[in-house]
């Protein structure tokens, strides 16, 4: 995924992720899809690691029914609109439905249990993210800095 793309997939399975968030497991998905926004993580160096996803053992199934449904949810271009800009349709599309099918094969033994995520926030090292708060804007849950779409191009 190019760059550009990659912040568009992003921004999409964001607000889309937030939207449908309900429990708190559903949040944690939604503010770790967030925080992997490339302004605060560096052009270039983003790779989108599913095995980091904030999966648990006991919920496995049923977070990975949440993204599929976050997923379709962005495929049916559900909060596009808030973009603020027209993405291309074809690409983002095409980069969601890839990562569907990464999602449907992934498997619980696949889970990456050092990951970040795990150690750092369920660990209790550091407090999560403002957890819960969410953009007066966008509805979307927000990261370290703010939101994934306020922030897009307005600091950088
Ligand atoms: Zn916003």
């Amino acid at each position: 995924m190019s760059n550009g793309l990659t912040d568009v997939f992003i921004q999409v399975l964001s607000i889309n992720a937030s939207h449908l968030a309900q429990t708190d497991a559903e949040i944690d998905f939604a503010i770790w899809i967030a925080s992997h926004d490339q302004a605060i993580q560096g052009r270039g160096i983003m790779g989108f690691d599913i095995s980091a996803l904030p999966w648990s053992i006991e919920n496995f199934e049923a977070e990975k029914k949440f993204l599929l449904r976050a997923v379709d949810s962005a495929k049916a271009k559900h909060y596009w609109d808030m973009l603020g800009y027209e993405p291309r349709e074809e690409t983002v599309l095409r980069s969601l439905e890839k990562f569907r099918e990464l999602i449907e094969d992934f498997t619980i033994e696949l889970i990456n249990r050092d990951n970040l995520w795990l150690l750092v926030y369920k660990g209790g090292a550091m407090s999560k993210p403002a957890k819960g708060e969410k953009c007066s804007v966008h509805g979307i849950y927000l990261h370290e800095v703010g939101c994934v779409l306020c922030f897009d191009g307005s600091i950088l």
